[in-house]
């Protein structure tokens, strides 16, 4: 049986004291929560965000990291200086980062790669544009970016990647994918896996959806059997909203 993963995707909001509690407010709320946890704040704010989980139930979260440890890469972050800080998984392959700022998949998978060989959790997403969708392409576009993702990667280190489906037209614009057309491509996504990893693997690995997921919707995407969790943007940025998706059974 999977165990929910609900992972919040602070994105490039919250000063430092705004984030600090933001992350107060979830230790409390959250504390016997049921599921997975993870918040990601923004990059200035891990360090204090790192004071504030270390030793409770939610995970230390990053939103990207650089494909290398170090060297001349002005404005990047390392795993190195990730780790530094605490974080223990890192979200990549969202897409703002590979359409906003053009990140392939070959850039990706480098980074996947990376993460893991320090022994970060992944989370990687994938999903489709809209014109994608329309074209009956959804499931080809996840499947490449689930294959070119994990190049290279074992069935061992496979344990430590969650896989975020995330349709790019549903992502911070309230338009949230059918229960059905979400479980549809979660379904074929385990497929994938299986075809790569294996039965077993394809049933322990955790899929989330992600894309305008809030108190009022989760509950139908989550009671699909293909949805494990959720990876969420808007509604992650309040403890109001947070809390009551981080809590479904
Ligand atoms: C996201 O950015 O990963 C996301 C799912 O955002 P939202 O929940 O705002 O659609």
């Amino acid at each position: 049986m999977r165990q929910y993963f609900i992972a919040g995707n602070w994105k490039m909001h919250k000063t430092v004291p705004e984030a600090q509690a933001l992350a107060q407010e979830l230790v409390k709320s959250l504390k016997d929560g049921p599921n997975k946890y993870m918040i990601a704040p923004s990059f200035t704010a891990l360090d204090a965000v790192s004071k504030i989980v270390k030793g409770t139930n939610i995970l230390l979260g990053a939103q990207n990291m650089s494909t290398d440890e170090q060297g001349a890469h002005t404005g990047e972050v390392s795993v190195l200086q990730l780790k530094d800080l605490g974080v223990q998984v890192v979200i990549l392959g969202h897409s703002e980062r590979r359409h906003i700022y053009k990140e392939d998949d070959a850039m990706i998978n480098k980074k996947v790669k990376l993460a893991l060989a320090h022994g970060l959790e992944v989370i990687l997403c994938i999903g489709e544009l809209l014109e994608e969708r329309e074209a009956g392409k959804a499931e080809a576009v996840c499947e490449e970016q689930t294959r070119k993702g994990l190049e290279g990667i074992s069935a061992e280190e496979l344990k430590k990647v969650t896989i975020a489906y995330e349709p790019v037209w549903a992502i911070g614009t309230g338009k949230v994918a059918t229960p059905e057309d979400a479980e549809a491509i979660h379904a074929y996504v385990r497929k994938v896996i299986a075809d790569m990893y294996g039965k077993e693997a394809a049933e322990n690995i955790i899929i989330q959806y992600g894309g305008s997921m809030k108190a009022e919707n989760c509950a139908g995407l989550l009671a699909k059997p293909d949805i494990d969790g959720g990876l969420i943007g808007g509604a992650a940025l309040k403890a109001d909203t947070f809390t009551p998706i981080a809590l479904c059974k």
